[in-house]
């Protein structure tokens, strides 16, 4: 009697913003090459324009969704509701073997909540980072998501101590490394033939990259204009390139801060860039300026000087390890440190452990074993 091969489990992989875009690509690949799961992928819509979700599907070749909530912007709680009442329609309608969630957006939040109510095991990459800053919205979404997730991907070792600290089980616990590092290794030389320097008049290592969208930046007129008055002094000494994300975009209108932007004629704002051309910028940049989580990340596997804009991180590893110096908003620090920066005395930094280009391939082959035919 001929016996049908079982069918392979099948992970469902939500995504909803940028950031989750460039892990999805280092999951996706190390699904496909490990043939015992399947992976079905799911977008949420909390970024849903051109410049923050398509081009990353093009540009990476990520596959064509299987189901796209189409969520768009709104309040927190409405956001993360109504992700929450479209993703238990997909989850019911053909329960998969387990949730991915990755990273801190409301997205991530929303559909580990749903796995976890269903009964449906979640698994979290990047878990453990903390920035003990509950003001972050990210910071409520990364800590509830671990509190519900079965097995628990860390990209760094003072991630696993700090879910041991909170009590989350040692078995759950997996360091595996980074997979925004898999994404970006794996592109650095297709980026490195982007023309974006000539489209923006620039030369290597001649200029800093600026990204900013953190409420606590941009949401309040006093701190988002200090923050441009250190601006002002830094495009007097280099160009700065301003890929305006579309958040901060809107409260520089709110808050009347267009006019002061405007004026800093060594500024050069654009658009939100592609995955290749953003890529490129930052690994020729003197010096790059961010509240991005991941941008500390890619600065420190680019070796390039990073000053970041807040009070704290959630990744002291790259401060640790790498190049980053975590400034907040004072003028002087900013300044300090650019400085010190230009004056070829930035921090070189070095890899932390695991960020191989291999994080990904980690976690398949975990969750291959604990999921495939010999688990059950
Ligand atoms: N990024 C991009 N274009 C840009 C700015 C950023 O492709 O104009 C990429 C960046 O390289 C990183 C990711 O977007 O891979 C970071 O996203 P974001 O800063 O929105 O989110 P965070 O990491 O802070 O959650």
């Amino acid at each position: 009697m001929s016996r049908r091969p079982a069918a392979r489990p099948t992970i469902v992989l939500a995504v909803g913003a940028r950031p989750n875009l460039m892990k999805a690509w280092a999951l996706l690949r190390a699904f496909g090459r490990e043939r015992a799961v399947a992976c079905r992928l799911v977008h949420t819509g909390q970024h849903y324009d051109d410049r923050m979700s398509g081009v990353f599907f093009e540009e990476l070749g990520l596959p064509t969704p299987a189901v796209h909530l189409g969520i768009g912007s709104d309040t927190p709680a409405r956001q993360t509701a109504r992700i929450m009442l479209a993703f238990e329609r997909v989850l019911a309608a053909d329960p998969p073997a387990l949730v991915m969630v990755v990273g801190d957006v409301n997205s991530t939040l929303a559909c580990a909540l749903v796995g976890a109510k269903l009964g449906i095991p979640v698994a979290h990459v990047e878990a453990g980072l903390r920035s003990r800053d509950f003001t972050m919205p990210e910071e409520l979404n990364r800590v509830l998501t671990d509190r519900l997730a079965r097995w628990l991907f860390a990209p760094s070792a003072d991630a696993v101590r700090n879910l041991e600290r909170e009590g989350i089980p040692p078995s759950r616990v997996h360091l595996v490394g980074n997979v925004m590092i898999d994404t970006l290794r794996a592109h650095r030389r297709r980026a490195d033939r982007s023309n974006v320097l000539w489209r923006l008049g620039l030369r290597r290592t001649a200029y800093a990259v600026l990204t900013l969208h953190r409420p606590a930046n941009v949401d309040e007129h006093e701190r988002f204009g200090v923050l441009l008055s250190a601006l002002e002094w830094i495009q007097r000494r280099l160009p700065v390139v301003f890929p305006v994300h579309p958040r901060t975009r809107a409260q520089l209108g709110r808050l009347g801060l267009e006019g002061k932007l405007a004026r800093l004629d060594r500024v050069i704002r654009t658009e939100p860039l592609g995955y290749l051309d953003f890529l490129k910028l930052m690994a020729h940049a003197r010096l790059v300026l961010t509240d991005s989580g991941g941008v500390q990340e890619e600065t420190t596997a680019l070796s390039v000087p990073c000053l970041t804009l807040r009070d704290s991180t959630e990744r002291p590893v790259t401060v640790r390890h790498g190049t980053n110096v975590v400034v907040g908003a004072d003028p002087d620090r900013i300044i300090v440190e650019t400085e010190r920066i230009l004056d070829g005395r930035g921090k070189r930094g070095r890899l932390p452990p695991y960020w191989d280009g291999r994080a990904g391939r980690r976690i398949a082959r975990i969750l291959v074993r604990d999921l495939g035919p010999g688990s059950r």
